[in-house]
């Protein structure tokens, strides 16, 4: 999922409930709630131009999350489906993808169909998601030409990170089912402040000897963390990331702003 600092970045605004986009049939992702719409980026979707579409509700509350605002089932103030997909039948030729992020949107039962819906107009569709409902994401994955997955921790780890019991084994399954799928995938971490080199060394080998090839470490934006007692942290970049070897991966990068 996308924090606010890839939401920043975008290169278009983000759309807020409109009178003028076309209102289509009903359809079963009517009920997709949709916390706002990013119109045009080029970063959250590699290689691609898309449409990202912030999904609400999480079940998670990650210390270090910065989409506060998409947390709740229900902020009161989001987007229509119906109006997404206006602006989407607008834009074909235009965006090559769609992505669903959130939030968590795989936590919404009308996901699927909205991701069918974008399909049938001819979009690849993309998923940001922290593999919380690995069940429902295997009913996704017929869908999906792109993933995007926050592996957050060791499975022992997580409810340091996200507050909740259990939740390393949901997103290390959701892990191991997109590597069996095949889908295009990359995996993020985000540091957290007060992790320790040999700690993300042994996440990292552990991510490599499962089968990733595409990984991302993240910077952890302290300004806008939901716990704010992590602003009092300071990661240092180089220390943290000493133990991961580029060799482990096809693919090595790093994302945001390091202090
Ligand atoms: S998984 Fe964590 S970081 Fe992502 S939206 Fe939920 S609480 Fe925020």
């Amino acid at each position: 999922m996308p924090n606010v600092l890839d939401r920043s970045q975008s290169i278009a605004p983000s759309l807020k409930p409109g009178k003028d986009l076309a209102q289509p049939q009903p359809s079963d992702a009517d009920p997709l709630r949709i916390g706002g719409l990013t119109r045009l980026t080029s970063i959250d979707y590699p290689g691609e131009l898309a449409a990202v579409v912030f999904c609400q509700g999480c079940p998670w509350r990650c210390r270090y999350c910065q989409n506060g605002d998409l947390l709740d089932d229900d902020s009161g103030g989001g987007i229509s489906w119906s109006e997404v997909r206006g602006f989407l039948e607008h834009r074909v030729g235009l965006l090559d993808g769609v992505v669903f992020s959130g939030g968590e949107p795989t936590a919404q039962r009308a996901l699927a169909a909205a991701m069918r819906e974008a399909r049938s107009l001819g979009y690849k569709i993309g998923l940001h998601t922290g593999g919380a409902y690995p069940q429902r994401l295997s009913q996704l994955l017929p869908l999906l030409d792109w993933v995007g997955l926050d592996i957050k921790a060791l499975p022992e780890d997580y409810p340091s990170v996200t507050g909740v019991p259990g939740s390393g084994e949901q997103a290390w399954e959701s892990l191991r089912l997109l590597l069996a799928a095949g889908i295009p995938l990359e995996v993020r971490t985000t540091l957290m402040p007060g992790w320790t080199p040999d700690l993300v060394g042994e996440l990292a080998k552990t991510l490599a000897d499962a089968g990733v090839s595409n990984y991302c470490l993240q910077a952890c934006d302290r300004d806008h963390t939901l716990d704010p007692r992590l602003a009092a942290g300071q990661p240092a970049r180089t220390g943290l990331t000493a133990q991961v070897r580029p060799e482990w991966f096809s693919s090595l990068s790093s994302r945001g702003t390091w202090l």
